[in-house]
């Protein structure tokens, strides 16, 4: 197969019909020279398990009108609407299961090429497929937080008790599938009574990182730390949009880290890359798990 990487001497090419095609062989020479990878992935390693790139009804940043995290604590109908969307967005993510993309990141880490992983995707994707050192760096959606006392829920407890407490729920499902971005009747939205922690009494949130909240200062340091003693950093599926993401590729770039890519379309961090694939990045994620296992 015929997968486009192109160097970046020859970036200016990217778009052109005379853009370089090389096969997966680059990336594979690329990992051989850089054994240590510190590796970043986001939504378009999701979206062959069915997770659409938005979606506003779990919290995810990139929908156009994002769940504002100081407006989900302050506002009752606010949660009314989160937990009423997310109620129907749940089983979708739930019930996702892992693609060849991830499974071909297992056998890159079994094979020693992966220091750090860290991902912008709050589904739980890689861990599922056996990913064992895994950074959710926008939290997982599969738990839910009490902001008062940190108690811990899964969500699948959550939907249970929204599935008990709000009956009438079942008539959003036909109006919010399948975009999630369907209007929600007000007068629904209103009779819906949304959980409380169980410990405390206090308010609960999914335990995901909203537009507006910030990654802890102790993660990024973390983090940060994981970079510099990495030989490298491969960016997959992700056009780096969002800061707390993009301000790991500066990172790189300041100290010289090489930066290479698997991404369909741009990236924010274009401009820094030494090599880019674009192609499916499980087709090149298969590709290349096989090569370095001969
Ligand atoms: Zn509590």
């Amino acid at each position: 197969m015929n997968l486009r990487a192109v160097p970046y001497s020859q970036r200016e090419c990217a778009s052109s019909e005379s853009a370089p095609l090389v096969d997966v062989q680059a990336l594979q020479q690329f990992v051989a020279e850089h054994p240590r990878l510190f590796v970043i992935t986001g939504a378009g390693i999701s979206h062959a398990s069915g997770i659409p790139t938005y979606r506003d009804e779990i919290g995810n940043w990139k929908s156009n009108t994002p769940i504002q995290h100081g407006e989900f604590l302050k506002h009752v109908a606010v949660r009314r609407r989160y937990w009423a969307r997310s109620f129907v967005g749940w089983p979708n993510v739930g019930n996702a299961q892992p693609n060849k993309a991830h499974r071909g990141l297992v056998v890159l880490e079994n094979g020693g090429y992966i220091k750090s992983l860290v991902t912008q995707n709050i589904d739980r994707l890689h861990q599922k497929a056996g990913q064992k050192r895994v950074i959710d760096l926008h939290g997982r959606l599969d738990q839910v937080v009490c902001m008062d006392c940190g108690a811990l829920t899964p969500r699948e407890q959550i939907q249970q008790w929204l599935w008990q407490h709000n009956p009438h729920l079942e008539h959003l499902k036909a109006e919010l599938a399948p975009d999630g971005d369907a209007d929600v009747r007000e007068d629904l939205i209103r009779q819906v009574a949304i959980p409380d922690c169980q410990h405390c009494g206090g308010l609960l949130k999914p335990n995901v990182v909203f537009y507006g909240g910030s990654v802890g200062r102790e993660k990024v340091n973390y983090l940060y730390d994981k970079l510099s003693a990495a030989d490298a950093m491969l960016v997959i599926g992700s056009s780096l949009m969002v800061y707390s993401s993009f301000r790991f590729c500066k990172f790189a770039a300041e100290r010289q880290i090489p930066i290479a890519c698997i991404n369909q379309g741009m990236t924010r961090a274009d401009g820094l890359l030494v090599l880019k694939v674009s192609a499916d990045c499980g087709e090149v994620l298969s590709e290349l798990a096989s090569a370095l296992s001969r």
